[in-house]
């Protein structure tokens, strides 16, 4: 039966409307400051490639000193999106993380004005050597994807955060020095990688430094003299600001990290390290060409557009426009340079803003699935007196360009009004390196020419060709979906194309703790009107699915149908995947849809597979209701609720006035003794649930920024000691430990299947009433036993860990289940020897 839910259809409006602020993605027109920027940029053809591991190692700094001090073409290779790491404002983990990271560093950059690039590595979470990093990352995958940005960007100067030693601290950051370097001496060797050639040109920088790290090079005794170095802390008038306050803007970005910054204002030295290539003595640039005089005939072009800059006038910039077409007109006759290339879409730009010309492109929806038809409103208008005729507007897909022949007069808007029809073929606007499955350490990108790019090219885009003193002008913009909101003004998110409908299943993992069958929940959203079809649910033969199939209708664009399936589980252990798939006529469509939502950066759509994974498990379960509370975020109230238990979040207040002896266990997220200040206060009213008989389980918290240091009742000391190697070997210190025995008996085999990593900020100090339980080490370093503490205290247990259940929980893994089950049940267990 279909049945449409009030409550869903309030979501999808909610949804739709509560949208993110403006992010100035539309071509607008600049201020007379940044113009003359622009302007002087025109004759820099320079270009620095700044390279590290992670989205936050870049020196945000450095980098805006080169971009908008310098006027360098700058940009930065982060090998990783940051996929592993924490998330602080919100519950996006993995390949969505990696997602919002990338938002994060685009973000960053429309502040420091570096351009962004990433290879296909993933960052896997933290491994302490370069050899794990490289074997992880496919160590030849990643060079070559380093060596093609290069030959795509073709820097003068290679920058690298890391030196290549231990003392980068994470393999990661290791590693990119490494491949930085390697990638150095090979880019400009045509046998190396040479399926790029079809696309690409070898290119061999000037030189490679090391952006050095100065409490390393106290260490090691270097003459700071010798060294060529920068004061990133300059200021610059045009933009009223030092690179060190752009910077401080820039960092805030990295909201996920919670890296918000403030400016260090006055002097701040960078110094540089040669690495490879002829050293620098004074300036990093030594020796580098990187005026116009660099291409074959260029010097002419150099000139006008000195003179523009020399006649440039804040109050009319327009009068320099017949210099900039003049220049314009030169450079088309300089065919195809790279440079060339480069300066001549600059050169558009400041042409555009000079004469004050704002152009804006808005589809009629925010989305359209493949086959249907799109209205766009395309807008001009120049604020100048200068004389431009609008030829022609064309969008993506448009099948007949429209001739106007109109001319634009100063400060009279002109708009066009057209249809377009997305092909019946078009991709959806999955991000291009989430289109194929992945393993841990990697992405799979099969089409060379995406390798890099920071995010999926604009669906559509608009160009308004424009004459001026017999030159054609394209101006482009991306097309964007608009409209005015009573709070936020302007708010805009890409057009993308979407499967007309999506099934979202609820979870993405269902535990199955007996033989009793499990209700699983899907969504079904249309992105069309007047969608029908059949859906279907897919398990291997040992599992059964009641229905296996139903009908459904949707009526609306962004209506949502709840449907509900019943799941019956086999009567041993076992672990399968379910697929969904809708049948729309000959259409089969097997994604999901889900959105990234953040006020800071633009909204962000993704498809994943429809897919659940179904997990029988064989678990004893003793105790029934527990108590959470949260700390920035985790899923595991999640996924004891899918074991069946009742699980309460509790705030503060609930702490403060609640009756906790009724929870048999009490829970803290992770990290929540790092970023709720309250529970300073509010922990000896825990510790007196424990005395009075209650089970207390302490997840993992960092060692810097405690609120308290009397998280348990008696002392410890959490440490950095971590296990990065998800399969490293555990042993038992403490066989005859209720937590190895009660209600399930703890097995080797229940460590196996982990992943990412074993735990984190292990204590390495503890008193003496804390009993230990497991140990584990990485290769080649002592073990560590402190990843799991436990002590009797009045009538109740405090358990403290470092082990990753906040992982391996949501991801399924059956022995993680068994032991968290255990810890939780720790007080039930009349057998308790202190
Ligand atoms: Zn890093």
């Amino acid at each position: 039966m279909i049945t449409k839910n009030k409550a869903y259809l309030l979501k999808v409006f909610v949804f739709l409307f509560v949208s993110n602020l403006s992010f100035a993605q539309s071509d607008q027109v600049t201020n007379s400051s940044n113009l003359k920027l622009s302007l002087d940029k025109l004759n820099v053809l320079g270009s620095v490639l700044y390279i590290a591991a992670h989205p936050d190692d870049e020196n945000n700094a450095l980098l805006a000193y080169f971009a908008k001090g310098k006027l360098l073409r700058t940009g930065y290779l982060s090998l990783t999106r940051g996929d592993g790491g924490q998330n602080l404002v919100g519950t996006e983990q993995g390949d969505m993380l990696g997602v919002l990271r990338t938002q994060e560093l685009l973000a960053a950059r429309r502040i420091d004005g570096a351009q962004q690039f990433f290879s296909r590595a993933i960052d896997f979470g933290f491994s302490k050597t370069a050899e794990e990093t490289l074997r992880f990352w496919g160590k030849e995958k990643i060079l070559s994807d380093v060596v093609w940005i290069i030959r795509k960007f073709r820097p003068d100067i290679i920058i690298t955060r890391f030196h290549g030693t231990k003392e980068d601290g994470h393999g990661n950051h290791i590693a990119s020095e490494i491949l930085a370097a390697e990638a150095f001496k090979i880019s400009g060797d045509s046998t190396k990688f040479p399926e790029q050639l079809k696309y690409v040109k070898p290119w061999k920088a000037k030189r490679i430094v090391w952006n050095a790290w100065p409490p390393v090079l106290e260490k090691h005794n270097v003459d700071l003299s010798k060294l060529v170095k920068i004061d990133v802390g300059a200021y610059n008038p045009l933009l009223g600001e030092s690179y060190t306050q752009i910077a401080a803007k820039a960092r805030s970005m990295h909201k996920t990290q919670g890296f918000g910054s403030s400016a260090k204002l006055g002097e701040s030295i960078n110094y540089f390290e040669p690495i490879d290539g002829q050293p620098a003595k004074q300036n990093l640039l030594e020796g580098v060409n990187i005026t116009w005089s660099r291409i074959d005939g260029g010097e002419k072009v150099g000139k006008i557009l000195k003179e523009a800059d020399e006649k440039f006038d804040a109050e009319n910039p327009s009068k320099i426009i017949p210099l900039l077409l003049k220049a314009y007109k030169e450079m088309k006759g300089l065919k195809g340079h790279y440079w060339v290339q480069i300066k001549e879409k600059e050169t558009l730009d400041v042409i555009r803003e000079c004469a004050g010309i704002s152009i804006e492109s808005s589809s009629s929806d925010f989305s359209a699935a493949p086959g249907e038809s799109v209205n766009i409103n395309a807008k001009i208008i120049n604020r100048s007196g200068f004389p431009f005729t609008l030829e022609q507007i064309k969008t993506t897909y448009q099948k007949n360009t429209q001739n106007l022949n109109t001319q634009l007069s100063d400060n009279k808007l002109v708009t066009v009004n057209s249809s377009i029809q997305i092909p019946k073929n078009a991709e959806y606007s999955q991000p291009y390196w989430l289109r194929e499955p992945h393993g841990l350490g990697d992405y799979v990108v099969k089409d060379q020419r995406l390798i890099g790019k920071p995010e999926n090219d604009p669906v559509l885009e608009t160009e308004f060709s424009v004459e001026a003193e017999n030159t054609i002008l394209n101006f482009s913009t991306p097309v964007f979906y608009r409209r005015t909101d009573p709070v936020q003004g302007v708010v805009e998110r890409s057009f993308i194309i979407v499967p007309p409908v999506a099934i979202n299943i609820e979870n993405k993992d269902y535990l199955f703790p007996n033989d009793k069958e499990k209700e699983l929940n899907l969504n079904l959203i249309a992105n069309s009107d007047n969608i029908s079809g059949t859906i279907k649910l897919n398990v291997p033969g040992n599992w059964k699915v009641e229905p296996p199939q139903k009908e459904f209708k949707l009526i609306h664009k962004s209506d949502e149908l709840p449907l509900s399936f019943k799941v019956y589980p086999p009567k041993t252990s076992s672990d399968v995947k379910l697929t969904a798939e809708a049948v729309i006529g000959n259409k089969i469509i097997k994604q999901g849809m889900v959105t990234i939502n953040h006020s800071y950066v633009p909204i962000q759509t993704l498809f994943p597979p429809s897919q659940a994974r179904l997990i029988r498990l064989d678990i004893k379960k003793v105790i029934n209701n527990i108590g959470y509370i949260m700390g920035p975020g985790d899923e595991i109230p999640t996924n004891l609720k899918e074991l069946g238990y009742n699980v309460t979040l509790l705030n503060n207040k609930d702490i403060e006035n609640g009756n906790l002896s009724k929870y048999d266990a009490i829970i803290t997220g992770i990290r929540l003794y790092n970023t709720n200040q309250q529970m300073e206060f509010e922990q000896p009213k825990l510790l007196d649930y424990v005395k009075n008989g209650g089970t207390l389980v302490v997840q993992y918290n960092k060692d810097f920024g405690l609120v308290t240091d009397k998280i348990g009742p008696y002392p410890f000391h959490i440490s950095r000691k971590r296990v990065t190697d998800e399969d490293s070997k555990v042993t038992f210190t403490n066989p005859n430990s209720p937590l190895l025995n009660f209600p399930n008996k703890i097995t080797k085999e229940d460590f196996d299947g982990w992943i990412q990593e074993r735990g984190v900020y292990f204590p390495d100090k503890w008193d003496q009433k804390y009993q230990t339980v497991l140990a584990c080490h990485d290769p080649g370093e002592e073990p560590l036993d402190g990843g799991l503490l436990y002590t009797k205290y009045g009538k109740g247990v405090f358990i403290y860990t470092g082990y990753d259940f906040f992982r391996e929980l949501p991801a399924g893994v059956p022995g993680a289940f068994r032991l968290f089950v255990n810890l939780i049940s720790a007080g039930k267990n009349s057998n308790w020897i202190n």
